[in-house]
């Protein structure tokens, strides 16, 4: 798929369910005929991709996404990097890419800012999607039978939690969702980002049985 960065959200870190440090960063990608999808991807195709969007580019940012994975996510489709087999072609001299620049710009130079930051989806709150009654929720049974994958919304009362002693909760920095450890003279140093606190706030990580 080719398309041109046409808006991104702020990156965010997080924590993968291997307990794996990562980063996501959500892009709006359009083709030729305006049409639009959002594009996450995740680990250093990050910072690769940052890389290219510097602020004030009027360059228009064209990129091929290769055997990512389509999800469908309240009636929108978008597309995701799917672990080390997704590839994220920038700026290529591929002849696809050359011609998609061409028939964007008709032969003009381009000289506006083409990338416009679009707000991240962290306000986004499953209670109001529910309340709204936007999505479908299913039973146990219901999904165990679905075909199609993707996110989906189940009805259950937990019955079993997945935890050995204390490993189902951590301490972590108070600004990304890096382990801190023993306090130095009172305060908490993150060894990402720096951020110091004198209290660490906890994250929670379980399997839970439902
Ligand atoms: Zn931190």
């Amino acid at each position: 798929m080719i398309g041109e960065v046409v808006g991104k959200e702020d990156p965010k870190e997080l924590i993968t369910s291997k307990r794996k440090e990562t980063k996501r960063l959500t892009v709006i990608l359009e083709d030729l005929e305006n049409n639009r999808i959002g594009c996450t991807i995740f680990g250093e195709m990050v910072d690769q991709l940052l890389r290219h969007m510097q602020d004030g580019r009027v360059e228009p940012l064209i990129v091929v996404v290769q055997y990512f994975k389509a999800t469908r996510w309240n009636g929108k489709t978008s597309v995701q990097s799917h672990f080390d087999i997704s590839q994220l072609h920038i700026d290529s001299n591929l002849k696809d890419v050359a011609e998609f620049r061409s028939r964007l710009l008709g032969g003009e130079p381009s000289s506006s800012v083409r990338i416009s930051q679009v707000p991240s989806k962290t306000a986004w709150s499953g209670v109001e999607e529910l309340k709204q009654g936007a999505v479908l929720v299913k039973t146990i049974e219901e999904v165990l039978i679905q075909h199609e994958e993707g996110p989906t919304w189940i009805a259950a009362s937990i019955v079993a939690i997945n935890v050995t002693k204390d490993d189902w909760f951590y301490k972590s920095c108070r600004k990304c969702p890096k382990k801190v450890e023993t306090p130095i003279e009172n305060r908490y140093e993150c060894g990402k980002c720096g951020h110091t606190h004198g209290s660490a706030a906890l994250r929670f990580f379980c399997i839970i049985f439902v």
